[in-house]
């Protein structure tokens, strides 16, 4: 039995008579991230409803937890993560749409949403097939790309907001999430569970066009393999990827990671490799750019199980 397993025993009588969950202690959680590298976590609840994600929320409130959606902005450190993972599945999964208005599920995975309301004749959310990620994790990263982004279609997102007494469920717009570039005020422990968003009507075959060109563009312009797509965000007025190119470091390799050679801002991992190799290069690109240039770029992926100091040094707190 590792450590994480034996600190589980509790979470195992508090949870085992709550219907629609599954708990898996001591699991998977770097492999669960496109980085597809890092360590387990000591337990991952898989919610299937909202009265389930409810009732667990209820009972673990005063832990830290971890929302997982599809991890492509997270990257666990090689020693895992002694924490609860939150996952979401089922009901939240589901797509609605109603005239001009979807409600998508927090686990709705962005492509598939993409397409299928293109298929429907809904336009404006074509950019999001390009982002591998879910519904939860856009409306609390504010992702965006192809010139728009999720606070301009977002009406409202349904949101359990953790406070010192406990979980609330309320719904709120995108200006009380002051959604800005890659952020919003939504919590480390704040749950979404839907959002709702308003969008135009189009024709399949122009949206479908649109959604082609952008994958096209991806293809041509942004690598595959293990990563989370840009590190950093991009500093006032530049590209962080136009930085770390100026610097001799594009296609730089450091042990098992290495800086892409397609796109400067993205950091790959490789198969069998370690997530601490791409965390000491993250570190060494920031520290790099920082001495060399006075610019001090701050990273937009999620670090979790890392050095507290320098992962809080990196995302610029
Ligand atoms: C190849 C590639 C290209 C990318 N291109 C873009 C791009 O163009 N634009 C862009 O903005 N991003 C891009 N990303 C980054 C990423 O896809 C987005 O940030 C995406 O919105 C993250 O969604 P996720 O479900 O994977 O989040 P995760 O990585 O699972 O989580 C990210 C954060 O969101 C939180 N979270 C997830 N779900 C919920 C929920 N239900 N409730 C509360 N919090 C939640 C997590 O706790 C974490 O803090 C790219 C990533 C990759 C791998």
């Amino acid at each position: 039995m590792t450590e994480f397993a034996s600190a589980s025993s509790d979470l195992r009588a508090m949870l085992w008579d709550i219907s629609d969950v599954v708990v898996d202690y001591d699991a998977e959680f770097g492999s669960k991230t496109t980085y597809r590298v890092g360590g387990r976590c000591s337990a991952r609840i898989t919610c299937g409803t909202l009265a389930a994600l409810e009732a667990v929320l209820d009972l673990i409130a005063p832990r830290p937890i971890f929302v997982l959606g599809n991890g492509s902005n997270t990257l666990v450190g090689d020693r895992g993560w002694d924490g609860i993972v939150l996952v979401l599945s089922g009901e939240f999964e589901q797509i609605e749409i109603a005239g001009d208005r979807v409600i998508l599920g927090a686990a709705v995975s962005l492509p598939v949403a993409a397409r299928q309301l293109a298929a429907a004749g809904l336009g404006g959310m074509e950019w999001a097939v390009g982002i591998p990620g879910t519904v939860g994790g856009a409306v609390k990263m504010n992702a965006g790309g192809h010139g728009s982004q999720t606070s301009s279609w977002l009406e409202d997102a349904k949101v359990f907001r953790f406070s010192e007494n406990g979980y609330e469920l309320r719904a709120a717009s995108s200006s009380d999430l002051s959604m800005g570039y890659r952020s919003s005020n939504i919590g480390d422990r704040d749950v979404v569970g839907s959002a709702s968003f308003r969008l135009v009507s189009t024709k399949p075959p122009d949206s479908k066009r649109i959604i082609s060109d952008i994958v096209n563009w991806r293809r041509d312009n942004q690598p595959g393999g293990q990563n989370a797509g840009s590190v950093f965000v991009n500093p006032e007025n530049d590209h962080a990827a136009r930085l770390i190119e100026s610097l001799g470091l594009k296609g730089f390799k450091y042990k098992s990671a290495e800086v892409s050679s397609k796109h400067a801002n993205f950091i790959q991992a490789t198969p069998g490799g370690s997530a601490d190799d791409v965390f000491d290069l993250i570190w060494l690109v920031q520290q790099q750019v920082e001495k060399e240039l006075g610019i001090r770029l701050r990273t937009e992926i999620k670090l979790i199980g890392f050095d507290p100091d320098r992962a809080s040094y990196l995302r610029g707190v």
